[in-house]
Protein backbone atom coordinates (compact mmCIF):
# COMPACT_ATOMS: atom_id res chain seq x y z
CA UNK A 1 0.00 0.00 0.00
CA UNK A 2 1.55 3.37 -0.98
CA UNK A 3 -0.29 5.90 1.14
CA UNK A 4 0.19 9.67 0.03
CA UNK A 5 -1.50 12.80 2.39
CA UNK A 6 -3.70 14.42 0.25
CA UNK A 7 -4.99 18.16 0.75
CA UNK A 8 -8.15 18.77 -0.44
CA UNK A 9 -9.94 22.37 -0.33
CA UNK A 10 -12.14 23.31 1.68
CA UNK A 11 -15.13 22.31 -1.01
CA UNK A 12 -13.40 19.26 -2.29
CA UNK A 13 -13.27 18.05 1.54
CA UNK A 14 -16.71 18.60 2.18
CA UNK A 15 -17.55 16.51 -1.26
CA UNK A 16 -14.98 13.61 -0.04
CA UNK A 17 -16.83 13.62 3.12
CA UNK A 18 -20.19 13.08 1.09
CA UNK A 19 -18.53 10.40 -0.33
CA UNK A 20 -17.90 9.07 2.46
CA UNK A 21 -21.17 8.99 3.74
CA UNK A 22 -22.57 7.32 0.87
CA UNK A 23 -19.82 4.31 1.37
CA UNK A 24 -20.67 4.15 5.17
CA UNK A 25 -24.29 4.29 4.56
CA UNK A 26 -24.10 1.41 1.95
CA UNK A 27 -21.57 -0.76 4.41
CA UNK A 28 -23.87 -0.38 7.36
CA UNK A 29 -26.89 -1.32 5.14
CA UNK A 30 -25.39 -4.75 3.78
CA UNK A 31 -23.56 -5.32 7.48
CA UNK A 32 -27.34 -5.05 8.78
CA UNK A 33 -28.53 -7.41 6.11
CA UNK A 34 -25.67 -10.40 6.80
CA UNK A 35 -26.67 -9.53 10.59
CA UNK A 36 -29.59 -10.06 10.89
CA UNK A 37 -29.35 -13.04 8.58
CA UNK A 38 -30.48 -16.48 9.25
CA UNK A 39 -29.25 -19.72 8.11
CA UNK A 40 -32.76 -21.22 7.81
CA UNK A 41 -33.13 -18.46 5.05
CA UNK A 42 -31.04 -20.09 2.53
CA UNK A 43 -27.71 -17.89 1.14
CA UNK A 44 -27.25 -14.43 2.87
CA UNK A 45 -27.96 -12.14 0.30
CA UNK A 46 -24.58 -11.41 -1.78
CA UNK A 47 -23.01 -8.69 -3.79
CA UNK A 48 -25.44 -9.01 -6.64
CA UNK A 49 -28.78 -9.30 -4.64
CA UNK A 50 -27.71 -6.06 -2.66
CA UNK A 51 -26.27 -4.16 -6.05
CA UNK A 52 -29.78 -4.52 -7.30
CA UNK A 53 -31.20 -3.16 -4.15
CA UNK A 54 -28.79 -0.18 -4.40
CA UNK A 55 -30.53 0.16 -7.73
CA UNK A 56 -33.70 1.00 -6.10
CA UNK A 57 -32.08 2.67 -3.49
CA UNK A 58 -30.71 5.53 -5.73
CA UNK A 59 -34.50 5.94 -7.36
CA UNK A 60 -35.85 6.21 -3.99
CA UNK A 61 -33.48 8.57 -2.21
CA UNK A 62 -32.10 11.81 -4.15
CA UNK A 63 -29.53 12.54 -1.63
CA UNK A 64 -28.10 9.03 -2.83
CA UNK A 65 -28.52 8.97 -6.24
CA UNK A 66 -26.11 12.41 -6.40
CA UNK A 67 -23.54 10.83 -4.62
CA UNK A 68 -21.16 8.15 -7.34
CA UNK A 69 -22.75 4.97 -7.93
CA UNK A 70 -19.05 3.54 -8.30
CA UNK A 71 -18.53 4.67 -4.85
CA UNK A 72 -21.96 2.97 -3.36
CA UNK A 73 -21.60 0.26 -5.36
CA UNK A 74 -17.72 -0.50 -4.25
CA UNK A 75 -18.48 -0.28 -0.80
CA UNK A 76 -20.74 -3.15 -1.36
CA UNK A 77 -18.18 -5.38 -2.86
CA UNK A 78 -15.24 -4.33 -0.09
CA UNK A 79 -18.27 -5.48 2.14
CA UNK A 80 -18.41 -9.24 0.75
CA UNK A 81 -14.88 -8.88 0.56
CA UNK A 82 -14.67 -8.25 4.55
CA UNK A 83 -17.25 -11.11 5.10
CA UNK A 84 -15.27 -13.65 2.89
CA UNK A 85 -11.98 -12.44 5.10
CA UNK A 86 -14.36 -13.21 8.35
CA UNK A 87 -15.33 -16.22 7.11
CA UNK A 88 -11.69 -17.77 5.94
CA UNK A 89 -10.28 -16.63 9.82
CA UNK A 90 -7.76 -14.10 8.94
CA UNK A 91 -10.05 -11.18 10.03
CA UNK A 92 -12.54 -10.17 12.37
CA UNK A 93 -15.54 -9.66 11.56
CA UNK A 94 -17.14 -6.81 9.93
CA UNK A 95 -17.90 -4.10 11.86
CA UNK A 96 -20.07 -0.78 12.02
CA UNK A 97 -19.18 2.53 10.22
CA UNK A 98 -19.40 5.38 12.58
CA UNK A 99 -19.10 9.01 11.07
CA UNK A 100 -15.92 10.44 11.79
CA UNK A 101 -14.32 7.08 12.60
CA UNK A 102 -14.29 4.93 9.55
CA UNK A 103 -14.52 7.65 6.60
CA UNK A 104 -13.39 6.20 3.73
CA UNK A 105 -14.14 5.18 0.29
CA UNK A 106 -12.51 2.97 -2.60
CA UNK A 107 -12.14 3.78 -6.18
CA UNK A 108 -11.29 1.23 -8.71
CA UNK A 109 -10.75 0.37 -12.06
CA UNK A 110 -9.93 2.87 -15.01
CA UNK A 111 -11.60 6.07 -12.81
CA UNK A 112 -8.21 4.80 -10.32
CA UNK A 113 -5.60 5.42 -13.37
CA UNK A 114 -6.57 9.12 -13.49
CA UNK A 115 -3.60 10.30 -11.68
CA UNK A 116 -1.45 13.19 -13.43
CA UNK A 117 2.09 14.53 -11.80
CA UNK A 118 2.10 18.14 -10.85
CA UNK A 119 5.47 19.16 -10.46
CA UNK A 120 7.79 17.45 -8.29
CA UNK A 121 6.85 17.74 -5.17
CA UNK A 122 2.61 17.43 -6.30
CA UNK A 123 0.55 14.88 -7.86
CA UNK A 124 -3.30 15.11 -8.36
CA UNK A 125 -5.74 12.33 -8.66
CA UNK A 126 -9.41 12.66 -10.44
CA UNK A 127 -11.66 11.71 -7.99
CA UNK A 128 -15.65 10.94 -8.79
CA UNK A 129 -17.43 13.77 -8.21
CA UNK A 130 -15.36 15.49 -6.60
CA UNK A 131 -12.43 16.62 -8.43
CA UNK A 132 -8.47 16.58 -9.13
CA UNK A 133 -7.72 16.30 -5.44
CA UNK A 134 -3.87 17.52 -4.43
CA UNK A 135 -1.84 15.41 -3.21
CA UNK A 136 2.12 15.45 -1.95
CA UNK A 137 4.24 12.78 -4.14
CA UNK A 138 6.91 11.91 -2.13
CA UNK A 139 7.22 8.64 -3.55
CA UNK A 140 6.86 7.55 -7.28
CA UNK A 141 2.96 6.85 -7.56
CA UNK A 142 2.47 3.27 -8.20
CA UNK A 143 0.71 2.17 -11.58
CA UNK A 144 -2.47 1.09 -9.53
CA UNK A 145 -5.79 -0.75 -10.02
CA UNK A 146 -7.56 0.86 -7.50
CA UNK A 147 -7.12 3.65 -4.28
CA UNK A 148 -8.87 4.23 -1.02
CA UNK A 149 -9.46 7.88 0.16
CA UNK A 150 -9.71 7.74 3.99
CA UNK A 151 -10.16 10.40 6.29
CA UNK A 152 -8.28 9.20 9.99
CA UNK A 153 -9.94 10.33 12.83
CA UNK A 154 -6.96 13.55 13.25
CA UNK A 155 -9.22 14.76 10.13
CA UNK A 156 -5.86 14.04 7.85
CA UNK A 157 -6.77 12.62 4.58
CA UNK A 158 -4.97 10.35 2.47
CA UNK A 159 -4.78 8.29 -0.72
CA UNK A 160 -3.36 5.04 -0.63
CA UNK A 161 -2.82 3.06 -3.72
CA UNK A 162 -3.58 -0.46 -4.03
CA UNK A 163 -0.24 -1.69 -5.60
CA UNK A 164 1.08 -4.71 -4.84
CA UNK A 165 4.80 -4.27 -3.93
CA UNK A 166 7.42 -6.09 -6.31
CA UNK A 167 8.62 -9.50 -4.64
CA UNK A 168 11.88 -9.39 -2.82
CA UNK A 169 14.86 -12.32 -3.48
CA UNK A 170 15.04 -14.51 -0.70
CA UNK A 171 18.78 -15.67 0.23
CA UNK A 172 18.53 -18.13 -1.81
CA UNK A 173 20.41 -21.31 0.62
CA UNK A 174 17.10 -22.79 1.52
CA UNK A 175 16.98 -21.39 5.15
CA UNK A 176 13.17 -21.39 6.81
CA UNK A 177 12.12 -19.44 9.20
CA UNK A 178 9.05 -19.90 11.64
CA UNK A 179 6.94 -16.96 13.17
CA UNK A 180 4.57 -17.49 15.76
CA UNK A 181 2.55 -15.04 16.59
CA UNK A 182 3.27 -14.21 20.26
CA UNK A 183 0.81 -13.16 23.03
CA UNK A 184 3.18 -11.24 25.66
CA UNK A 185 5.14 -10.00 22.56
CA UNK A 186 4.36 -9.55 18.60
CA UNK A 187 6.00 -12.07 17.10
CA UNK A 188 8.80 -14.86 17.66
CA UNK A 189 10.91 -16.32 15.46
CA UNK A 190 12.28 -19.94 15.39
CA UNK A 191 15.69 -18.47 15.74
CA UNK A 192 14.87 -17.18 18.79
CA UNK A 193 14.73 -13.39 17.84
CA UNK A 194 11.73 -11.72 19.71
CA UNK A 195 10.18 -8.77 17.51
CA UNK A 196 7.13 -6.16 19.11
CA UNK A 197 5.23 -4.11 17.12
CA UNK A 198 6.23 -0.38 18.62
CA UNK A 199 3.17 0.98 20.41
CA UNK A 200 2.30 4.23 21.85
CA UNK A 201 4.83 4.67 24.78
CA UNK A 202 4.12 4.76 28.63
CA UNK A 203 3.45 8.49 28.49
CA UNK A 204 1.30 8.18 25.94
CA UNK A 205 -0.24 5.36 27.30
CA UNK A 206 -1.12 7.57 30.03
CA UNK A 207 -2.29 10.46 28.12
CA UNK A 208 -4.44 8.60 26.23
CA UNK A 209 -6.08 6.96 29.64
CA UNK A 210 -6.21 10.18 30.70
CA UNK A 211 -7.94 12.08 27.91
CA UNK A 212 -10.83 9.17 27.97
CA UNK A 213 -11.45 9.70 31.45
CA UNK A 214 -11.78 13.25 30.92
CA UNK A 215 -13.92 12.96 27.66
CA UNK A 216 -16.13 10.70 30.02
CA UNK A 217 -16.92 14.12 31.85
CA UNK A 218 -17.51 16.13 28.75
CA UNK A 219 -20.56 17.55 28.47
CA UNK A 220 -21.82 15.93 25.22
CA UNK A 221 -21.96 18.23 22.36
CA UNK A 222 -19.34 20.66 23.75
CA UNK A 223 -16.53 22.27 22.27
CA UNK A 224 -14.36 20.86 24.97
CA UNK A 225 -15.79 17.85 24.24
CA UNK A 226 -14.48 17.46 20.23
CA UNK A 227 -11.20 19.13 21.55
CA UNK A 228 -10.56 15.69 23.74
CA UNK A 229 -12.20 13.62 21.20
CA UNK A 230 -9.17 15.12 18.51
CA UNK A 231 -6.52 14.54 20.53
CA UNK A 232 -7.67 11.29 21.47
CA UNK A 233 -7.85 10.65 17.91
CA UNK A 234 -4.21 11.83 17.11
CA UNK A 235 -2.75 9.38 19.23
CA UNK A 236 -4.36 6.76 17.92
CA UNK A 237 -3.51 7.80 14.14
CA UNK A 238 -0.20 8.02 15.89
CA UNK A 239 -0.07 4.23 17.27
CA UNK A 240 -1.86 2.91 13.81
CA UNK A 241 1.02 4.62 11.69
CA UNK A 242 3.84 2.72 13.76
CA UNK A 243 2.06 -0.20 13.12
CA UNK A 244 1.69 -0.20 9.81
CA UNK A 245 5.49 0.52 9.80
CA UNK A 246 6.91 -1.94 11.33
CA UNK A 247 4.37 -4.40 9.41
CA UNK A 248 6.29 -3.15 6.37
CA UNK A 249 9.96 -3.33 7.56
CA UNK A 250 9.51 -6.43 9.31
CA UNK A 251 7.86 -8.31 6.22
CA UNK A 252 10.73 -6.86 3.93
CA UNK A 253 12.95 -7.93 6.33
CA UNK A 254 11.77 -11.65 6.66
CA UNK A 255 11.23 -12.02 2.62
CA UNK A 256 14.97 -10.96 2.25
CA UNK A 257 16.67 -12.81 4.98
CA UNK A 258 15.14 -16.13 4.66
CA UNK A 259 13.82 -18.70 1.97
CA UNK A 260 11.07 -20.19 3.37
CA UNK A 261 8.66 -18.66 5.91
CA UNK A 262 6.51 -20.69 7.74
CA UNK A 263 3.63 -18.89 9.71
CA UNK A 264 0.48 -20.43 11.45
CA UNK A 265 -2.36 -21.04 9.25
CA UNK A 266 -5.42 -18.82 11.05
CA UNK A 267 -8.15 -21.00 9.51
CA UNK A 268 -7.54 -23.09 11.34
CA UNK A 269 -9.33 -22.16 15.02
CA UNK A 270 -6.88 -22.11 17.97
CA UNK A 271 -9.05 -23.09 20.88
CA UNK A 272 -5.75 -24.78 21.86
CA UNK A 273 -3.32 -21.96 22.02
CA UNK A 274 -4.86 -19.74 24.30
CA UNK A 275 -3.04 -20.74 27.72
CA UNK A 276 -5.28 -19.91 30.83
CA UNK A 277 -7.63 -18.29 29.48
CA UNK A 278 -10.98 -18.60 28.53
CA UNK A 279 -12.34 -17.85 25.36
CA UNK A 280 -15.24 -15.52 24.98
CA UNK A 281 -17.64 -15.26 22.70
CA UNK A 282 -15.81 -13.35 20.53
CA UNK A 283 -12.79 -14.82 19.27
CA UNK A 284 -9.87 -12.66 20.27
CA UNK A 285 -11.56 -11.31 22.90
CA UNK A 286 -9.98 -11.91 26.57
CA UNK A 287 -11.59 -11.21 30.16
CA UNK A 288 -10.48 -8.06 30.74
CA UNK A 289 -8.31 -8.31 33.88
CA UNK A 290 -4.23 -7.32 35.11
CA UNK A 291 -1.72 -9.17 32.95
CA UNK A 292 -4.13 -10.57 31.11
CA UNK A 293 -6.14 -8.00 29.94
CA UNK A 294 -3.17 -6.55 28.63
CA UNK A 295 -1.93 -9.51 26.35
CA UNK A 296 -5.45 -9.33 25.76
CA UNK A 297 -5.49 -5.51 24.04
CA UNK A 298 -2.35 -6.54 22.56
CA UNK A 299 -3.77 -9.25 21.12
CA UNK A 300 -6.58 -7.56 19.49
CA UNK A 301 -4.54 -5.16 17.99
CA UNK A 302 -2.40 -7.70 16.61
CA UNK A 303 -5.35 -10.01 15.47
CA UNK A 304 -5.55 -7.08 12.66
CA UNK A 305 -1.55 -6.51 12.46
CA UNK A 306 -0.89 -10.05 12.12
CA UNK A 307 -3.19 -10.60 9.06
CA UNK A 308 -1.75 -7.72 7.36
CA UNK A 309 1.69 -8.91 8.02
CA UNK A 310 1.02 -12.18 6.41
CA UNK A 311 -0.62 -10.49 3.48
CA UNK A 312 2.47 -8.52 3.20
CA UNK A 313 4.94 -11.27 3.19
CA UNK A 314 2.82 -13.39 0.57
CA UNK A 315 3.29 -10.63 -1.58
CA UNK A 316 6.77 -9.61 -0.76
CA UNK A 317 7.76 -13.66 -0.97
CA UNK A 318 5.22 -14.78 -3.27
CA UNK A 319 5.51 -18.81 -3.19
CA UNK A 320 7.98 -19.05 -0.09
CA UNK A 321 5.47 -18.59 2.79
CA UNK A 322 3.73 -21.71 3.78
CA UNK A 323 0.98 -22.03 6.78
CA UNK A 324 1.34 -24.46 9.19
CA UNK A 325 -1.37 -26.13 11.14
CA UNK A 326 -0.77 -24.24 14.71
CA UNK A 327 -2.78 -26.68 16.92
CA UNK A 328 -0.70 -27.57 19.56
CA UNK A 329 2.29 -26.10 18.16
CA UNK A 330 2.36 -23.97 22.27
CA UNK A 331 2.18 -27.32 23.95
CA UNK A 332 4.75 -29.66 22.05
CA UNK A 333 8.46 -29.85 23.17
CA UNK A 334 10.60 -28.50 20.26
CA UNK A 335 13.09 -30.85 21.43
CA UNK A 336 11.47 -33.92 21.93
CA UNK A 337 8.29 -33.30 20.72
CA UNK A 338 6.83 -34.85 24.10
CA UNK A 339 2.96 -33.20 23.67
CA UNK A 340 1.09 -31.88 26.88
CA UNK A 341 -0.86 -28.97 27.80
CA UNK A 342 1.69 -29.05 31.20
CA UNK A 343 4.66 -28.16 29.27
CA UNK A 344 3.61 -24.51 28.82
CA UNK A 345 4.03 -23.36 32.51
CA UNK A 346 3.22 -19.93 32.01
CA UNK A 347 2.67 -17.24 29.33
CA UNK A 348 5.95 -17.14 28.35
CA UNK A 349 7.59 -20.02 29.68
CA UNK A 350 7.73 -23.51 28.28
CA UNK A 351 9.13 -26.29 30.20
CA UNK A 352 8.93 -29.86 28.79
CA UNK A 353 8.12 -32.55 31.56
CA UNK A 354 9.55 -35.45 29.25
CA UNK A 355 13.02 -33.48 28.97
CA UNK A 356 13.06 -30.94 31.08
CA UNK A 357 13.62 -28.41 28.10
CA UNK A 358 13.20 -24.74 29.31
CA UNK A 359 12.76 -21.68 26.43
CA UNK A 360 10.72 -18.89 25.82
CA UNK A 361 7.16 -20.46 24.88
CA UNK A 362 6.51 -18.52 21.64
CA UNK A 363 9.93 -19.02 20.41
CA UNK A 364 9.18 -23.11 21.09
CA UNK A 365 5.93 -22.57 19.23
CA UNK A 366 7.96 -20.46 16.52
CA UNK A 367 10.52 -23.96 16.18
CA UNK A 368 7.40 -26.41 15.60
CA UNK A 369 6.23 -24.17 12.82
CA UNK A 370 9.50 -23.87 11.38
CA UNK A 371 9.30 -27.28 11.38
CA UNK A 372 6.20 -27.65 10.42
CA UNK A 373 5.54 -30.23 12.94
CA UNK A 374 1.86 -29.15 14.38
CA UNK A 375 -0.03 -32.08 14.51
CA UNK A 376 -4.16 -31.92 13.72
CA UNK A 377 -5.96 -34.36 15.88
CA UNK A 378 -8.98 -32.07 17.29
CA UNK A 379 -10.68 -29.31 15.28
CA UNK A 380 -13.21 -27.39 16.76
CA UNK A 381 -15.57 -24.55 15.42
CA UNK A 382 -15.13 -21.36 15.68
CA UNK A 383 -17.82 -19.77 18.12
CA UNK A 384 -20.72 -18.01 16.67
CA UNK A 385 -19.92 -14.56 16.53
CA UNK A 386 -22.86 -11.86 17.83
CA UNK A 387 -23.44 -8.66 16.65
CA UNK A 388 -25.05 -7.14 19.10
CA UNK A 389 -25.59 -3.31 18.41
CA UNK A 390 -28.23 -2.16 16.36
CA UNK A 391 -26.95 -0.24 13.87
CA UNK A 392 -28.54 3.46 13.61
CA UNK A 393 -29.53 3.91 9.64
CA UNK A 394 -31.63 6.64 8.70
CA UNK A 395 -33.16 6.80 5.20
CA UNK A 396 -32.09 10.43 4.80
CA UNK A 397 -28.55 11.89 5.75
ZN1 LIG B 1 11.05 -32.31 25.53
Amino acid sequence: MSRFRIYPTIEQRLALLEQCKHARYMWNLALEQWSMWKREKGPAPGYHVQSRQLTEARAAFAWLRAGSQTVQQQALRDFELAVRSFYSGTHAPPSWRKAGRNEGFRIVGRQASRVVKLSGKWAAALVPKVGWVRFRSSRTVPDAKSYRITCDPAGRWHIAFAAIPLPIAGPGNGVVVGVDRGVAVSAALSTGELLACPQLSEPEQQRLKCLQRRLARCRAGSNRRLRVKAAIAKLRARARDRRRDWIEKTSTRLARDYDVIRVEDLRVPQMTRRPRSKPAAVPGRYARNGRRAKAGLNRGILTSGWGQLVARLEHKAPGRVEKVDPAYTSQTCSLCGSCASENRESQSIFRCRACGHESNADVNAAINIAAGRAVSARRETPPRVSLKREPQLTTSP
